[in-house]
């Protein structure tokens, strides 16, 4: 806590880095539409896209760190070396992260979503609010995710280094990174009562944690050729709610139209 309010001191805040939940009437009827980011909404990894600002044997030394140390540690050297080494400020940052492809038929798919009232969208990411809140406002959509956006904060300093911070500090779950546990968040948007049903669309082992949250009602929508698919043989009994695969947003929106409709 010490940390965040010295970087919202020091810094402009650029999205609230849990925003939105609080400002919406509960409601027993209502769908949440949980999405992830990296490789989810956008083709690539976000971390990964940005480190390709760094000369190819320095991102290469740092990726290498990447299991020892994590991925928010990995990114909090990047953008340091960025910023300190090779004078790369925020604005060249945020117009890396606009040029991330979106999954083909994803802001599609978004844009259908949010146009239905009986639905909330929300972001759950392990990537940050600087660089979700540039791509959002790239296509002019962060006004979509109502539900608000779950990550980790991040920040401009005075001096043009984005710092990034965790979301939490967590142990209990041995599936998530120490700074976010995505079922965590899962679980307080479904106590919460606004919900009648959560569907959670992701590609990766952190959107397990989220999955094995989800009650019979749910929906999980695994992406089909990504990680957490390929490891669904071994896991998939330890999820309560109904599964199903996609590949892009047009088979998302195949799948999903119908369910909100219903
Ligand atoms: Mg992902
Ligand atoms: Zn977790």
């Amino acid at each position: 806590m010490f940390l965040i309010s010295r970087c919202f001191r020091l810094s402009r805040c650029l999205l609230g880095f849990r925003r939105g939940v609080s400002e919406f009437t509960p409601s027993g009827h209502r769908t949440l539409v949980a999405i992830d980011f990296d490789k989810t909404i956008v083709e690539q990894d976000s971390y990964l896209a940005v480190s390709e600002l760094l000369p190819t044997r320095q991102r290469k030394e740092l990726q290498d760190l990447i299991p020892k140390c994590g991925w928010l540690s990995f990114i909090s050297r990047v953008l340091q070396a960025l910023h300190g080494e090779h004078k790369v400020n925020s604005a060249s940052v945020g117009l890396r992260v606009r040029s991330l492809r979106a999954v083909p038929g994803m802001l599609r798919v978004v844009r259908r979503l949010a146009r239905n009232q009986e639905v909330d969208l929300c972001i759950v990411s392990d990537s940050n609010s600087f660089f979700i809140g540039e791509w959002l406002q790239a296509y002019s959509i962060e006004c979509l995710f109502a539900g608000g956006v779950f990550t980790n904060p991040a920040c401009v300093q005075r001096s043009g280094e984005v710092l990034v911070l965790p979301y939490q500090e967590q142990t209990d779950c041995n599936l998530c990174p120490s700074n976010l546990c995505k079922g965590s968040v899962l679980e307080e948007l479904s106590c919460s009562g606004r919900y009648e049903r959560v569907i959670y669309v992701g590609d990766s082992c952190n959107d397990l944690c989220a999955m094995k949250r989800l009650q019979e009602k749910d929906v999980a929508c695994i992406r089909r050729g990504f990680e957490l698919h390929e490891k669904m043989a071994a896991h998939g009994q330890e999820l309560a709610c109904s599964v199903h695969t996609w590949r892009d947003g047009h088979e998302l929106e195949e799948l999903l139209m119908p369910k909100i409709v219903a």
